[in-house]
């Protein structure tokens, strides 16, 4: 540990900006999306984008997912004035390889952020998101954005991995899960279950120091939000990107005392309601800056929920699975797009989308271009949210889970290789010896096997697995290097 904190407190160079120079040379030509000119937009044409990512919250959490105690009314009413996705997938089904899926439009399985041993960073973990990958916030610097993250990265907390090392002009947050560092006893679930702020020496940073630890967790929700309020005021002349990626609501579950014991669903519940709380300010604010015509807000969640947790723990609503698994509940989540004027209210239910698409589509609307040395796993879904297409570029999904592919969904259909604990953990993976199929909007909850029926359809989905597959190359695993000890 002595090595980790000695890496923090010495080596605090923003790498970042030695490596801009490299990425304007080389990563700006070759362009895979039509060029529109709006690279030549001015500061002012271009949009904001706040991404506000929560951590383990479920499909079924909140009052638009039809939550029947939970009261969200700020995020009911972002999704009542923009776009509510009922068939929106992260990139993966835990923690470290969904944000790095999120931040690249790639999927974890191309950059060494995904594997069958460890599927998070550690505090003792030695890897990262390697440099050579291009970040959302790398990308829009060289459209003269202003960057920042806060809240919890999980990317690598060595200083090469931090959000200043990717892009980010500053970041406020946690390096890793909240209920990592244990400090008691108790054993881990008894420690998350009776949460007190001692039981996690979780560090709080600011860019590459930490300013406390542990965290107090209590106020930690607000304090992201205070600091992301401060930076949309205080960059509302420029273009901006605020990457928020709120702790909660992981376990161990801590809200402030403004919200404890004030909601109908218990502890949980509190939390989900201080994080709606958070986002109302978040939107107070850009309407009170009128900022609201010019920023895209996405609301999502990084992976299903927490369910071993017991009442700790979120709800996948009528989805089956949890966190830890590629049933739909793992990885379909809550996603709402709000930007007045751009995106017409509507619920897009009929439409696939990702948090992978989220950076081929930013490119597009800041009209920058992507480089073509690399696959990208997202699509512009630009189209699909200002109204002028009726079909969404992403017609598929790929279900990793480390670095085997649990299951494919191609249109209304998704195919399963494997099967496994529905409730996460403990894990039990098995191999399926009949691929099984399930046709997606007629039986959300995944209960009718349509596979002796359906042959034809399996042969598609397999063939589209061929295809992908292909695209695949063996690279560094980034989640299993530890760190070893002096
Ligand atoms: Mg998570």
């Amino acid at each position: 540990m002595n090595f980790f904190k000695n890496h923090f407190l010495k080596l605090n160079r923003p790498f970042y900006r030695l490596l801009a120079l490299p990425m304007v040379i080389t990563g700006i030509t070759g362009c895979n999306l039509e060029n529109t000119g709006k690279d030549k937009q001015t500061a002012n044409d271009k949009p904001n984008f706040v991404i506000i990512f929560v951590d383990d919250m479920g499909y079924g959490d909140l009052g638009c997912y039809g939550h029947p105690t939970i009261q969200t009314p700020n995020i009911d009413q972002m999704a009542a004035e923009g776009q509510r996705w009922t068939n929106f997938y992260v990139a993966a089904n835990v923690c470290t390889p969904s944000r790095a899926g999120l931040l690249t439009g790639r999927l974890p399985i191309r950059n060494g952020m995904d594997t069958n041993k460890r599927r998070v960073f550690f505090p003792d973990s030695d890897g990262g998101l390697p440099q050579s990958e291009l970040t959302i916030a790398k990308l829009l610097k060289e459209a003269d954005y202003q960057t920042a993250c806060i809240g919890k990265w999980h990317l690598g907390h060595l200083p090469e991995y931090l959000p200043t090392s990717h892009g980010f002009d500053s970041y406020y947050g946690i390096p890793y899960s909240n209920d990592m560092d244990p400090t008691t006893d108790l054993g881990h679930r008894k420690a998350c279950l009776n949460p007190k702020i001692e039981y996690f020496n979780v560090p709080l940073m600011e860019n590459t120091e930490i300013i406390e630890r542990p965290a107090n967790q209590h106020t930690i929700t607000k304090r992201y939000t205070e600091k992301a309020v401060a930076f949309i005021k205080g960059n509302k002349g420029k273009p901006f990107f605020l990457y928020l990626a709120h702790s909660m609501p992981h376990v161990p579950l801590f809200a402030s005392e403004d919200f404890r014991g004030k909601s109908e669903r218990g502890l949980y519940g509190d939390i989900v309601e201080e994080l709606d709380w958070g986002i109302g300010q978040i939107l107070n604010t850009l309407k009170e800056e009128g900022l609201d015509n010019n920023t895209l807000v996405v609301f999502t969640s990084d992976n299903g929920p927490w369910v071993v947790m017991d009442h700790h723990g979120g709800s996948a609503g009528l989805l089956h699975g949890a966190k830890a698994t590629s049933y739909e509940g793992g990885m379909r989540v809550p996603a709402i797009f709000r930007w007045p004027g751009k995106i017409e209210p509507a619920v897009i239910h009929n439409k696939i989308g990702s948090t992978l698409d989220l950076l081929p589509t930013f490119s597009k609307l800041a009209g920058t271009s992507l480089p073509d040395d690399r696959i990208y796993d997202g699509y512009d879904i630009s189209p699909v949210l200002n109204g002028e297409a009726d079909v969404s570029p992403r017609d598929e999904m790929f279900y990793y889970h480390g670095l085997q592919l649990f299951a494919a969904r191609k249109g209304d259909y998704k195919l399963y290789f494997f099967k496994n604990n529905p409730a996460g953990y403990p894990e039990r993976m098995e191999k399926l010896e009949d691929p099984e199929l399930y046709h997606i909007q007629h039986d959300p909850s995944e209960r009718f096997n349509l596979a002796e029926e359906n042959r034809e359809i399996v042969e598609e989905i397999k063939e589209m697995i061929q295809n992908h597959s292909s695209t695949i190359e063996p690279v560094e695993n980034q989640l299993d290097k530890i760190i070893q000890n002096e």
